[in-house]
């Protein structure tokens, strides 16, 4: 599981997404599946731990050393505009 505290990587992992443009396919709240460059699909889990930290998985090789990855950041906007609607209703 990653924390969020690479305000650096994730910026990278954002802008990769912007270039890429992935799929996402909404699963649940907190779970999306994002497509790969190679095909497939990825599932990126949004969570936030007992601290009230938000962190990611991923199911890609990158997700799965902890990394930030595209995936992640391609879902992320995603997750939060759910979020802000889940606060405000
Ligand atoms: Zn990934």
């Amino acid at each position: 599981m990653h924390v969020f505290n690479g305000i650096e990587q994730l910026t990278n992992a954002i802008t990769t997404a912007e270039k890429i443009r992935p799929r996402i396919e909404f699963d649940r709240f907190g779970r999306y599946r994002v497509s790969g460059i190679k095909g497939g699909y990825y599932t990126g889990i949004y969570r936030k731990d007992h601290r009230g930290i938000k962190a990611v998985e991923c199911t890609c090789k990158g997700g799965e050393q902890g990394l930030v990855c595209y995936h992640a950041a391609a879902a992320l906007s995603l997750h939060v505009g759910l979020a802000r609607q889940k606060t405000a209703a």
